[in-house]
């Protein structure tokens, strides 16, 4: 029997967006509020200040401007909502008559006998 383990995550648990180059290989942790700051350092001095995610740090590779395509401002649109999604669910006052988390696949662990895609529990 093969079993799905279903795991929900609190918003407030994520801390950081991961990038990783498909060139290179290479990795970017980026804390929320770190990706907040960039974009608005950006927002503020676009003469001056390259756009987040606009090329991979170790190789240059083009990451969020390719042939004309904008990906950054998707990345930081999701930011700006997460953020904003936060604060009202940690709301005092008038707060929402629902919590929220995200449900998210975990491992399949089969149990020995035959393994079924099928099978789930939750
Ligand atoms: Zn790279």
């Amino acid at each position: 029997m093969t079993s799905d383990t279903w795991k929900h995550i609190e918003l407030t648990d994520i801390l950081a967006l991961r990038f990783e180059c498909k060139e290179c290989g290479s990795v970017l942790s980026v804390p929320l509020e770190k990706y907040s700051e960039w974009a608005l350092r950006y927002n503020a001095h676009r003469d001056r200040v390259k756009p987040p995610l606009s090329e991979c740090p170790v190789c240059g590779d083009p990451w969020a401007f390719v042939d004309g395509s904008d990906h950054c401002t998707p990345v930081t649109l999701f930011v700006e909502r997460l953020n904003e999604l936060v604060g009202v669910l940690q709301k005092k006052e008038r707060a929402p008559g629902f919590s929220m988390t995200l449900e998210i696949k975990g491992q399949k662990q089969s149990e020995g006998k035959v393994e079924s895609e099928n099978e789930h529990a939750v």
